[in-house]
């Protein structure tokens, strides 16, 4: 089993948001049969001071600092291992209620709907925020970021862009990733069952 943390970085609105996603992927990896465990790390709150005023094609937004959303993740990963006395926990998902974005640099993620993944050491982090997904259809909602959450997992395991009818197919606008059925195409999910980190371990 490889294990992936995922904590909330938002307020009370869209907690329920968080969970109902977080059930979803569990169960999907689980319903997959890939040995991918989700736990719960918690929930971060970020200073008000990380959040800045980004400069965007569509005016001014505000945003959470890169550097900051990756450093809380980081933290809160080092805690959780020590917590559980576990370092085989090397994966932490962060799901953000603001977009991300840099004083420095702008991801534009606002408007491509993609998230973030950095190496620190031998640990993973990883951040999507919903913002760019919000809709009043709280069911729909759920289904947008569940199924960019399955993207970035699957670049975490080494899968390209796609094609097909598959979440690592990244969408031109929102409409379109609508319209992608919630799972991996067989050739993605194939790929995923055979890399090494995910094979099921030899018992000796
Ligand atoms: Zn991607
Ligand atoms: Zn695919």
């Amino acid at each position: 089993m490889d294990t992936i943390a995922f904590a909330y970085m938002g307020g009370k609105e869209y907690e329920w948001l968080f969970f109902e996603v977080y059930d979803r992927v569990r169960r999907f990896y689980r319903d997959v049969r890939l040995p991918i465990n989700i736990v719960y790390a918690g929930k971060i709150i970020l200073p008000p001071g990380t959040l800045i005023r980004v400069e965007t094609a569509s005016g001014f937004v505000n945003m959470y600092s890169f550097e900051a959303v990756v450093e809380a993740l980081y933290g809160k990963l080092v805690e959780m291992r020590d917590d559980v006395n576990d370092d085989s926990i090397t994966k932490i998902f962060g799901i953000t209620t603001f977009p991300i974005g840099s004083r420095d640099r702008y991801f534009d993620i606002y408007k491509k709907y993609l998230g973030i993944q950095v190496n620190v050491g031998d640990y993973h982090v990883l951040a999507l925020s919903i913002k760019p997904f919000f809709t009043e259809n709280k069911y729909l909602f759920i289904e947008r970021v569940f199924k960019g959450v399955l993207h970035e997992i699957g670049h975490l395991y080494g899968l390209s862009h796609c094609h097909e009818d598959c979440v690592m197919n990244p969408p031109k606008d929102i409409k379109d990733w609508d319209l992608r059925t919630p799972t991996y195409c067989n050739t993605c999910l194939r790929k995923l069952k055979n890399k090494e980190e995910l094979m099921p371990k030899l018992q000796l």
